[in-house]
């Protein structure tokens, strides 16, 4: 419980993911002020789909500021598989948390959107305000049009009740603790854990399919970082791409080559073509971004990747796969 001194007290949804363990790195690495109180949540404090679940841990942990991370997330195929679960448990997840939000008078709410929510038919680079102008891409629309809703409802409870309630658009993430499950999981992750078994029994590495399509991507603790730069100092309700620039997007090609040269992968490598590729790409600028934060340095790419694989490969046993 909070004490006297506490100023600020943040609940992190969605506390035991990928993008929630990041940020708990580096709040407990030293990231925490005097004055906060952090507090991470997964879904066995709470199922945030059941909103008495929902309000008894608002109203055990009275927030001030909330991150909202939890939802159901994965991959391209995971998301094919299950348009409907994606918006139903989405939509009732969001709606449950921001909804508490406001009943507990937080004063700031940042959830998180995805840039695979945009218009599939659209012109690039993309920026925030393109959000709603085209359906999404169908391989995903049911996370992706959930997700857009949360836009919806910042801006209406701000117009309604004066709320800070706000989103980020982070492009693809990846980085330790993240979901290796080779069917459900997004492509960094997967093609790590089949490196990694195609080093151990001799295997060709299959790549699904062309290696073609383009990706930005971030690495886990650059995007906490400014997650809590964010939570900090960001005050528009319009939501802000987090994203590393377009020169750094790279095919799924190039980045497969990066994870072989990682893990020090010697066999062959193999496109199968039977399998979607999904979005071609999603390109979007980090503009807004850099007129805030111009002096940002991102991780490079190679390196976050080669961090990853070794976190990997030391805790291939825990690692959620
Ligand atoms: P993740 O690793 O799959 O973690 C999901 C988190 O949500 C877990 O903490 C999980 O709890 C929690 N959760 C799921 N269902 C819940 C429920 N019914 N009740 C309570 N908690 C629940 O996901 P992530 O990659 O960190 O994603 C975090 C956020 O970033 C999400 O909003 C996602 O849409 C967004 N995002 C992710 C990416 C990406 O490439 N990964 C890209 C753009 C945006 P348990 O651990 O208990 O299951
Ligand atoms: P997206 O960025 O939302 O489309 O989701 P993903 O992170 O799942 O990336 C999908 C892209 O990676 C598609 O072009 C897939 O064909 C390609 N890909 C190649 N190998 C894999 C793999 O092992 N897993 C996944 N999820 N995608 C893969």
């Amino acid at each position: 419980m909070a004490s006297d001194r506490t100023e600020l007290r943040i609940l992190v949804t969605g506390g035991s993911g990928l993008v929630g363990r990041a940020i708990e790195r580096l709040v407990k690495g030293g990231e925490r002020r005097d004055g906060e109180e952090w507090t991470f949540l997964s879904s066995k404090d709470a199922d945030l789909t059941n909103v008495d679940e929902t309000r008894a841990v608002f109203k055990r942990y009275r927030p001030t500021h909330v991150i909202h991370l939890a939802a159901m997330v994965g991959g391209l195929f995971r998301n094919m598989k299950y348009n409907l679960d994606f918006w139903r448990l989405n939509i009732h997840i969001n709606d449950n948390v921001l909804q508490m939000a406001h009943e507990h008078a937080v004063a700031k709410v940042i959830s998180c959107l995805s840039t695979c929510i945009f218009p599939d038919q659209t012109t690039y680079p993309i920026d925030e305000s393109m959000i709603h102008n085209g359906p999404p891409h169908s391989s995903n629309f049911g996370y992706s049009y959930a997700k857009r809703m949360i836009d919806i409802q910042n801006r209406a409870y701000h117009q309604q009740h004066g709320s800070r309630f706000s989103a980020v658009i982070p492009t693809n993430v990846f980085g330790m603790d993240d979901n290796f499950n080779i069917e459900e999981g997004h492509v960094l992750p997967g093609l790590i854990h089949k490196t990694y078994l195609a080093k151990m029994n001799g295997t060709p590495l299959v790549v699904w399919g062309s290696g073609k399509p383009r990706r930005q991507f971030i690495y886990s603790l650059d995007l906490a970082r400014l997650f809590i730069w964010v939570l900090r100092e960001y005050e528009e309700i319009e939501p802000i791409i987090l994203s590393v620039g377009e020169e750094e997007e790279v095919s799924i090609k190039e980045a497969a080559e990066s994870i072989v040269s990682a893990m020090g992968f010697e066999g062959e490598v193999i496109f199968d073509t039977s399998k979607s590729d999904g979005q071609y790409k999603k390109t979007a600028s980090n503009g807004k971004l850099r007129k805030y934060l111009p002096h940002f340095q991102f991780t490079p790419f190679n390196q976050a990747i080669k961090e990853t694989c070794d976190w990997f490969v030391a805790n291939y046993k825990v690692a959620r796969k």
